[in-house]
């Protein structure tokens, strides 16, 4: 978790060196909880979050002499308490076959990293995995995967640039289903310009995928890039308007002074946090642990 902790450290520093500064051996006054307000505000953890644990720390500790030191324990206990129950790994059901995973998002969010780094976790667990290059619009976005694919040695189904994604989807599926792969995962293009295609084509993607496997997709993850602050919750909307989504990964946490998102991610929405992408080789995405988090953003 060290790079974890580091990536961190930049959002910790903010608001962990705005908590020392608000709180210099003085009392708990309506002062400095406003101040204290704005500094989760701007810490992005959304204007919820900020107002319940500025008035949950109120009600225990008004009026009484408090330090940073203690702030920063009472608020790492809050918001471990709002984000363990969304602290979820992604779980494989092997009676799937296969076990199909949709990966959403922006451009650049790290969804292809984030599907090789998967990738390379489930051939750890000794499951068979294929890829499919949804994004078909992006020649990048195809090649990158298929170097993911070599690397991690799982086959990857590809169409033309600019092919139909639905199609390749189908066919996708179909192999995964004759080769009796345990896992299959879909990339998808992230265009958010244009939403009304955007919408269109996730949703032929979930059409096509049903027709072989009614239960599926079994997961469909929203990946986040911590940077993007407060537009992530945007994403997760504008996405839940396009596909059921299942849960979320989290990217870029390792060079973020926006990692506070999560939280107001995780109260608005309630959907599982699976991942944290701390980094951009294979080895860089780990279980969300909401202890870790909420001691690291506080610092
Ligand atoms: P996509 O367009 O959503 O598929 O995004 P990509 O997977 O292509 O990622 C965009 C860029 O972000 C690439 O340069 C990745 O190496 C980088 N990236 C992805 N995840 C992480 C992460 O957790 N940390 C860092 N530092 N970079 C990341």
């Amino acid at each position: 978790f060290r790079r974890l902790t580091e990536g961190l450290k930049r959002s910790t520093g903010v608001l962990s060196g705005g908590i020392g500064d608000i709180f210099t051996k003085r009392r708990l006054d309506d002062a400095a909880l406003e101040e204290l307000e704005d500094l989760l505000i701007t810490s992005d953890l959304g204007v919820s979050v900020a107002s319940k644990l500025t008035q949950s720390l109120a009600r225990e500790r008004f009026g009484k002499e408090i330090s940073a030191e203690d702030v920063r324990g009472v608020l790492a206990g809050y918001l471990t308490e709002i984000l363990a129950p969304v602290a979820k790994p992604l779980t494989i059901d092997p009676a799937h076959r296969p076990h199909v995973i949709l990966m959403a998002g922006v451009n650049g969010a790290g969804k292809t990293t984030t599907i090789g780094k998967l990738a390379q976790q489930f051939r750890e667990q000794g499951k068979s995995v294929m890829l499919a290059a949804g994004d078909t619009f992006r020649a990048a976005a195809v090649e990158q995967l298929q170097v993911w694919g070599e690397r991690t040695g799982c086959p990857v189904v590809t169409t033309r640039l600019g092919g139909d994604a639905a199609g390749l989807a189908f066919e996708a599926m179909t192999r995964a289903k004759a080769e009796n792969v345990d896992v299959l995962m879909i990339d998808t293009a992230g265009r958010l310009q244009n939403r009304t295609e955007l919408m269109e084509e996730l949703a032929k993607i979930v059409r096509v995928i049903r027709k072989q496997d009614e239960t599926a997709p079994h997961d469909a993850l929203i990946v986040l890039d911590a940077s993007t602050g407060q537009n992530a919750i945007n994403q997760v909307k504008v996405f839940s308007e396009v596909a059921q989504l299942t849960g979320i990964v989290m990217t870029k946490l390792d060079g973020s002074a926006k990692g506070g998102v999560l939280v107001a991610a995780a109260e608005q929405f309630g959907l599982p946090i699976h991942a944290v992408g701390v980094g951009e080789g294979v080895e860089d995405l780990r279980p969300f642990d909401a202890e870790i988090f909420a001691r690291t953003l506080v610092g």
